[in-house]
């Protein structure tokens, strides 16, 4: 049996950063409704706060895949210059294509040590999802999943003890593979209070119809 939370993770981070966009319209009067006009419902996403920097060029499909799965689920993600600052920037991410650095695998990525209150970077290694005989969109899951779960780690969100959660500690790529791409309900609502802790929900403004 699978479980999959397909919605869950857009749900709770609403619409952090979607697509970069400053505003988005999600409702809007019908063409040829003849009832009073509904309200405009905009979304206002927080400024970006998980930067991804430029990929190897091994892992540049994949990485931007990643980043823009990351996107669609509302995770703050952009592509920027490594030396961006921006007070906004929670992460920092960068993908490379090699095999993970532990030898006992646990997980595709590192969380690197910064300066003293610099954001942490996480480097996903790409090459440790990908072997013989995995299908390329298997592969772009593991590195979504991965990718998310280094970002949240990284932003000082737990590991969770349940094995179809994105943040549990899988041992091997068979228990990455079953594991959900989402957290599970009870960390997904651990994100969303760390966003709210750290001001980062996107803002509902609810604004009257123009008239016709
Ligand atoms: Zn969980």
């Amino acid at each position: 049996m699978k479980t999959v939370y397909p919605h869950s993770l857009t749900v709770v981070l609403s619409a952090a950063l979607a697509g970069l966009a400053l505003s988005t319209v999600i409702a809007e009067q019908p063409a040829e409704s003849k009832s009073p006009a509904l309200p405009l419902v905009e979304v206002i996403p927080p400024p970006p706060f998980v930067i991804a920097e430029p990929a190897d060029a091994g892992t540049n499909a994949v990485a931007a895949a990643a980043i823009q799965w990351l996107n669609d689920n509302r995770i703050a993600a952009v592509f920027a210059d490594r030396n961006a600052t921006d007070a906004a920037v929670r992460c920092r991410v960068r993908f490379h294509h090699a095999p993970a650095a532990e030898r006992d695998y646990k997980s595709a990525f590192e969380i690197k040590p910064t300066a003293e209150g610099a954001p942490p970077l996480v480097v996903i290694y790409t090459a440790a999802l990908a072997a013989p005989g995995v299908a390329p969109e298997q592969y772009q899951r593991r590195v979504n999943k991965e990718t998310l779960r280094g970002v949240l780690l990284a932003l000082g969100i737990e590991k969770c003890v349940f094995f179809l959660c994105n943040l549990y500690e899988h041992e091997d790529t068979d228990a990455l593979d079953r594991k959900s791409t989402n957290p599970c309900p009870p960390c997904q609502g651990r994100v969303e209070e760390w966003l709210r802790n750290n001001d980062l929900m996107p803002r509902t403004v609810v604004r009257e119809p123009e008239q016709p």
